[in-house]
Formats: C-alpha cells, sequence, structure tokens
C-alpha cells in the first residue's frame, strides 16, 4: 500500500531496511538466544543516524518527522526486537531532555545520545508501581546541593548498560504530583545495577533492575520543576507507545513474510500448504490485520507530525497494533504446525516478542483505561 510518503522518508526507511536486512536479520536468531544486549550493532545503527531520527538537528540528530522515525522502528523490528527495543527506549528518552531539560543539560547529553557514545534508559517501574506509577516509592530527599536517591526499579530497558537514566523519583508525599524526574548518570555513587531479568521475549536486550542507595545527584539533575516528573514521562510515553506499535507491526509483517515462505515450500497429502484455502484464508486475514495497524500506525504518526497532542491515538495504535502482531505471530506458530512450536524456527522467537509489547509502556489494559477515559470522563 503507497502511504504517500515523501522522498526523504523513503531514503531513511531504505537506509534502516537495508541495515535491518543486511546487517540484523542473519544474527536474530543468535541475538535471541545468546540473550546479550550488542552494543555494537546499537552504535553500528547510531552511525547510521538510526539512533536519534526525530531529534533535532540542532542537538546532532537526524532532524526527520515522527513518520519516518516510526518508518525506522517497524524496519528494525522486522528483522529483531534485539535491536529495535533499545533503539526505541533511547529514542523516547530524547523527547524529555530535548522538552523540559535546561540549555547545559542538553548540550551535555543529547549530541553524545546522537552519536551512540551515550545509550539512555528510562526508569519508571518498581516492585509497588507497575500500572499504577502514582505509587512510586524510590524518594529524593532534599540535602544541601541536590538530593539524595533511596528505592529500586525493576525491568529498566538498556538498565545497566545505559550511560544515562532518566530516573522518577518521589520529591513529596501528593500522589502523582509529588514525582520529579532526574538525569542520572552510570557512574554515580550509589547507583547500583541489580539482577537483568529472564525474560520470555526481547531477550537480545538487557532488563534489569536499578538500585539507589543514598545516591546523591546535584539540583542541576533535576530534569523539570519539582513535581512535573509525571508530564515529563507522559511526554516520553505518549510518543514511545506509537513507536512501540511500529515495532509490532514490524514483527507481525516478520511473520507473514516467514509464514508465506513456509506455506510455499512445504507439501502435505501431495500439495503445497499454500493450496489450501482455510490457510490462504488464515493469511489473508493477518495481512489484513497487519495493514490496518500500519495505516493507524502511519496517521498517528502525522498527528504527531501536524502538531496534535494525539495521545488517546497513541493509545489505541499501541493497543490495536500489540494485540494485532500477538495474534498474527500466534497464527504464524500455527502455519508452521510443530515446526512453529521449535526454537529452531523464527516464528517462536516473533511469537515471544510480540507478547511483551502488549505490556511495557503501559499494559494494553491501561491503554483501555485512557481510551475510556477519554470518551466517558474519569468518572
Ligand atoms: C520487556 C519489558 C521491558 C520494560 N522496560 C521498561 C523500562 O524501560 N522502563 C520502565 O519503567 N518499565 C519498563 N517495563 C515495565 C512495564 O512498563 C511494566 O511491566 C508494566 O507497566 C506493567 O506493570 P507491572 O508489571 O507491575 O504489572 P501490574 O501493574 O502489576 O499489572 C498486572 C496486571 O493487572 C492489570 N491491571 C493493573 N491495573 C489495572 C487497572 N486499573 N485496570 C485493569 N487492569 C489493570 C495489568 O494490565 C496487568 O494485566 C518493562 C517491562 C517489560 C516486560
Amino acid at each position: 500500500m503507497d502511504y504517500g510518503l515523501t522522498d526523504d522518508q523513503r531514503a531513511i526507511q531504505r537506509l534502516a531496511r537495508d541495515f535491518a536486512q543486511d546487517i540484523v536479520a542473519p544474527l536474530a536468531d543468535s541475538l535471541d538466544s545468546d540473550g546479550v544486549f550488542r552494543r555494537d550493532l546499537f552504535e553500528r545503527a547510531a552511525s547510521l543516524g538510526l539512533a536519534s531520527v526525530p531529534l533535532s538537528a540542532d542537538w546532532g540528530g537526524g532532524g526527520a518527522d515522527y513518520l519516518t522515525y516510526l518508518l525506522v522502528i517497524e524496519a528494525l523490528a522486522q528483522a529483531s526486537m534485539a535491536v529495535a527495543g533499545p533503539i526505541s527506549v533511547h529514542t523516547l528518552c530524547q523527547f524529555p531532555i530535548a522538552a523540559y531539560g535546561t540549555d547545559d543539560q542538553r548540550r551535555a547529553i543529547l549530541p553524545k545520545m546522537a552519536t551512540g557514545e551515550w545509550l539512555a534508559a528510562f526508569a519508571l517501574t518498581e516492585p509497588n508501581a507497575g500500572s499504577d506509577t502514582a505509587a512510586l516509592e524510590t524518594s529524593a530527599s532534599k540535602v544541601d546541593g541536590g538530593y539524595l536517591l533511596n528505592g529500586t526499579k525493576v525491568f529498566i530497558t538498556n538498565g545497566g548498560d545505559a550511560e544515562i537514566t532518566i530516573v522518577m523519583a518521589r520529591t513529596s508525599p501528593e500522589g502523582g504530583k509529588g514525582i520529579t524526574a532526574f538525569l542520572v548518570p552510570k557512574d554515580t555513587a550509589g547507583f547500583g545495577i541489580g539482577k537483568k531479568e529472564r525474560t520470555l521475549g526481547n531477550r537480545g536486550t538487557s532488563t534489569r533492575e536499578l538500585i539507589f542507595t543514598d545516591c546523591f545527584v546535584p539540583d542541576s539533575a533535576r530534569l523539570g520543576p519539582e513535581g512535573a516528573g509525571q508530564r515529563v514521562a507522559l511526554s516520553a510515553l505518549a510518543k514511545g507507545r506509537v513507536s512501540v506499535a511500529a515495532g509490532s507491526v514490524g514483527v507481525a509483517q516478520a511473520a507473514i513474510d516467514h509464514a508465506c515462505r513456509h506455506l510455499k515450500q512445504r507439501k502435505q497429502f501431495g500439495q503445497r500448504l499454500a493450496e489450501f484455502q482455510g490457510l490462504q484464508f488464515m493469511v489473508a486475514d493477518m495481512a489484513t490485520q497487519t495493514e490496518a495497524a500500519r495505516a493507524l500506525v502511519y496517521a498517528t504518526g502525522r498527528m504527531i507530525d501536524a502538531g496534535q497532542s494525539a495521545v488517546t491515538e497513541a493509545s489505541m495504535a499501541k493497543l490495536f497494533a500489540t494485540d494485532m502482531a500477538m495474534k498474527v505471530t500466534t497464527d504464524a506458530v500455527q502455519l508452521f504446525g510443530g515446526y512453529g512450536f521449535s526454537e529452531e524456527y523464527p516464528v517462536a522467537r516473533l511469537f515471544r516478542d510480540a507478547k511483551g509489547a502488549q505490556i511495557y509502556e503501559g499494559t494494553n489494559q491501561i491503554q483501555r483505561v485512557l481510551i475510556a477515559r477519554d470518551f466517558l470522563g474519569k468518572d
């Protein structure tokens, strides 16, 4: 389907596809089975400008529109979530720094993020505060010249590998209004790296626990005003959710491509599986659902590029595309039969990676809560 992309958008999409298919795709299964974040692949993507696509050129970024960034994430995820996931989180961190950072903070951090010299992480989730982010307990107590951070974050993508982490911490007891964002460099005393999660999918990424013990950060590390943490987080997550949706479109497309190849090759009952109409109809539904999600993702990207808030649409895109990818990858496993259940074939990996996207950056139940609230109000 032609989405009326501009020449510039097509050129960057081609660059991302070439990198994804030539460099990443041949490694996809080993990235998954090794379960180790490959910093070199991140740096290689960054050297092509793929780790800062929508960041302003003033800060070393590509200065491209948001839709272009979504095309890049879709292309990378089609090859491997082990590369798309870290870049998606890294880029997500650029939005609040650009929007809420002081000039000093932007100058010190964003150009290094653009080149890939620095990787970033976003630390919101805690053991007792997952969906209910306003309940977070990590404290930032005011002391002379700065704050002392104490608490634990869990499931942090790029955690431990990132040179800079945006940490959400409590500066006052007033629920969501008492949260403040901080920029914490990796080598800060009292900033400990905890265990790496053994996850079902996204295995080539680091998803770690971060532990803060009397971790002193100066006043200059505060990102935005005290109490603005929820706004800072939302400025990252609202856009980030569309990128999760774009990644899910890429994962679903990869599942369809693998399934079609298999159906054309494998024979049963004296004919190719592709000749069974029941299986043809499954492929038709998978392709239609993927295209519908792609259209919603691109439309949401265009709303963001037009300066519209698109917060509800971002939730819709995330909800629809990630549920779609779960269904499409489940069907792809079915089309492969026993081979789909085997880790020797890529659809098992795609199925596991699709599941994670229904959970991170706000579960799909929470997206439904947000969408319904927009239509029905809070009560
Ligand atoms: C691979 C991966 C990477 C991640 N990366 C990051 C990261 O980089 N940074 C970060 O901060 N976090 C990250 N997370 C954490 C993620 O955002 C949380 O797991 C998610 O928000 C859900 O929180 P929880 O796990 O505590 O589940 P819970 O909040 O305990 O939810 C459990 C279940 O209850 C449902 N539920 C909760 N509240 C409601 C409600 N009001 N109505 C209906 N249903 C509800 C949920 O949808 C879910 O099904 C990551 C998670 C994963 C799996």
